[in-house]
């Protein structure tokens, strides 16, 4: 989740698949996976369902532990992930369908 591969833009734009690293929901800033899982805006609502479950604000220091201290903030975490996720890869996509 965290290895900054896949569909961040910043990892797609140093392979030159994007024309820049940039978040385009705050410009000026990387998309790279700290960003879209920790402090990207449109993933709010997401986030705060999985907060609320994690019972805490999660940062990159304490995610290990949190996930690992039930099976509900486990299960509460990959599904989070996986919605995170597909929405970057649909927006990819999307992108893509546009440029063609
Ligand atoms: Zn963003």
């Amino acid at each position: 989740m965290l290895s900054g591969h896949g569909c961040f833009r910043a990892y797609l734009h140093k392979f030159k698949h994007e024309d820049s690293p940039e978040c385009l929901t705050c410009r000026g800033v990387d998309e790279d996976a700290e960003h879209v899982f920790f402090m990207c805006p449109r993933f709010s609502t997401p986030r705060s369902t999985w907060e609320t479950a994690l019972e805490g604000r999660i940062l990159p220091e304490n995610l290990v532990e949190a996930m690992l201290s039930s099976e509900a903030a486990w299960e509460a975490t990959s599904s989070f992930a996986v919605e995170v996720l597909k929405d970057l890869r649909r927006e990819e996509r999307e992108r893509k369908k546009k440029s063609n």
